[in-house]
């Protein structure tokens, strides 16, 4: 979608190096982290928000890669979160799942 941040990185025209790519989606660090790992993973294609999925497919994309993402960043026995923002509290409406750690247990972000 034009004039959308993430469109623009799908499409190469903000550049980016990718931590995790297949048919359907792309990770990449967040730009400004809230963490000493924090990446977002993002669907290649323009879908707004949580609600907005359709197909299933995606759900499995996203926990297939995120699961590779946490064994790869040693987030697996460090601690992580998993966050997706929604409704007032989204900035990009372009749906993103957070992914950061390391993250004590009870750690307020
Ligand atoms: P939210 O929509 O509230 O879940 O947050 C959007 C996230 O996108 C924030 O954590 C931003 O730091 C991040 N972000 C915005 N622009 C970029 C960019 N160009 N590259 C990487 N991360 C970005
Ligand atoms: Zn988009």
């Amino acid at each position: 979608m034009k004039d959308c941040i993430f469109c623009k990185i799908v499409k190469g025209d903000i550049p980016k190096e990718f931590k995790y790519e297949d048919d359907v989606l792309l990770a990449f660090d967040d730009i400004n982290p809230a963490a000493p790992i924090h990446l977002l993973v993002i669907p290649k294609d323009h879908i707004a928000d949580f609600f907005e999925v359709d197909d299933e497919k995606i759900f499995l994309a996203i926990t297939k890669a995120l699961r590779h993402l946490i064994e790869k960043t040693g987030l697996k026995d460090k601690g992580y979160r998993i966050e997706v923002n929604g409704g007032g509290s989204q900035d990009v409406f372009h749906l993103h799942f957070h992914l950061y750690g390391p993250r004590k247990r009870g750690q307020v972000h």
